[in-house]
């Protein structure tokens, strides 16, 4: 007997997709997928490369996600979970069992990646690759505010445009040199 990591209600046996048996909490709702099901859902040779996945693409949470913030515990073997976060800019986490490799979704995060048809590329989130894609993500974006705020829109845009363009001349860096000198006609 499964217990949810959650709220202790005894889980129930249930199917995702053909082929894809899981256990759900009739308590929160929650879904705990063990990694050999997910894995031989996925079948043996398919696997969705890293570059598949465009961390720029929209990120929607259509269903209310119930995304849990707790410490919580592997229902096979018991080992801590692991959360994840999985999208830049979205508080939506995954917890995922260091040991046995197991999913646990909160209410609704399943049924959000598969809407999403991310459902199938799961095990990406959980790469040091991905989650590498993530922080950075993150902070260019932090930067960007930052440079909103500093600049405003406009003035914001145009140097954006200026930076391009002296990056990507073929004269750029005496460009730049006569840019910055105080008065480059002063001997
Ligand atoms: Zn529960
Ligand atoms: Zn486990």
């Amino acid at each position: 007997m499964k217990r949810c990591p959650l709220c202790s209600t005894e889980l129930n046996r249930t199917l995702l997709e053909a082929n894809l048996p899981a256990f759900s909490c009739p308590g929160c709702h929650g879904l705990w997928v063990s990694s050999n099901e997910y894995l031989s859902w996925l079948s043996p040779d398919f696997s969705y490369p890293i570059s598949e996945l465009d961390i720029a693409r929209e990120f929607d949470t259509p269903y209310p996600v119930a995304d849990n913030n707790q410490a919580i515990f592997c229902p096979d073997c018991g080992r801590f979970l692991r959360r994840f976060q999985i999208w830049p800019n979205h508080k939506f986490h995954l917890d995922r069992c260091g040991s046995c490799n197991g999913i646990w979704f909160d209410r609704n995060e399943w049924q959000t990646l598969q809407a999403q048809n991310l459902h199938k590329q799961i095990n990406i989130f959980f790469t040091e690759a991905w989650q590498e894609k993530l922080r950075s993500k993150e902070m260019k974006q932090r930067f960007e505010n930052m440079y909103l705020e500093l600049f405003g829109f406009e003035d914001y845009e145009k140097i954006k445009s200026i930076r391009h363009w002296l990056t990507e001349h073929p004269n750029g860096n005496r460009l730049i040199a006569y840019l910055t000198d105080r008065d480059p006609y002063k001997g």
